[in-house]
């Protein structure tokens, strides 16, 4: 199986493709600096998993609040298949982790 080359951008040690997440940091195993891929690919998994999971609620012919509950709940799955899929087949940049805005609102929980 295709394995797509992945170095820690401090150290350069070889990354396996089992320890990179997509919309989360992880660490590097050399050096455990932590990491994470580019904001950019990050996004377009997420977005390209909503576009894939449209055409069966569409399909169905559900509208409102219906298409929008049925489009949630196919994305959520479709979003972590393709998290894990995807950067098998297109690789992703891995990049130093940024630390969220410590002023920035959010409903989840800070390491
Ligand atoms: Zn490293």
């Amino acid at each position: 199986m295709f394995q797509p080359f992945l170095e820690c951008p401090k150290c350069g040690a070889r990354l396996g493709l089992e320890k990179v997440y997509v919309g989360a940091p992880f660490r590097c195993s050399a050096c455990q600096v932590e990491l994470q891929v580019s904001n950019l690919y990050a996004w377009s998994v997420c977005l390209g998993s909503i576009l894939v999971s449209l055409p069966i609620p569409t399909a169905v012919g559900l509208r409102g609040f219906a298409f929008f509950f049925a489009t949630v709940y196919g994305w959520i799955p479709t979003w972590l298949l393709a998290s894990l899929v995807v950067k098998m087949v297109i690789t992703p940049k891995i990049q130093l982790h940024r630390p969220e805005d410590p002023d920035l609102i959010t409903l989840f929980p800070r390491r």
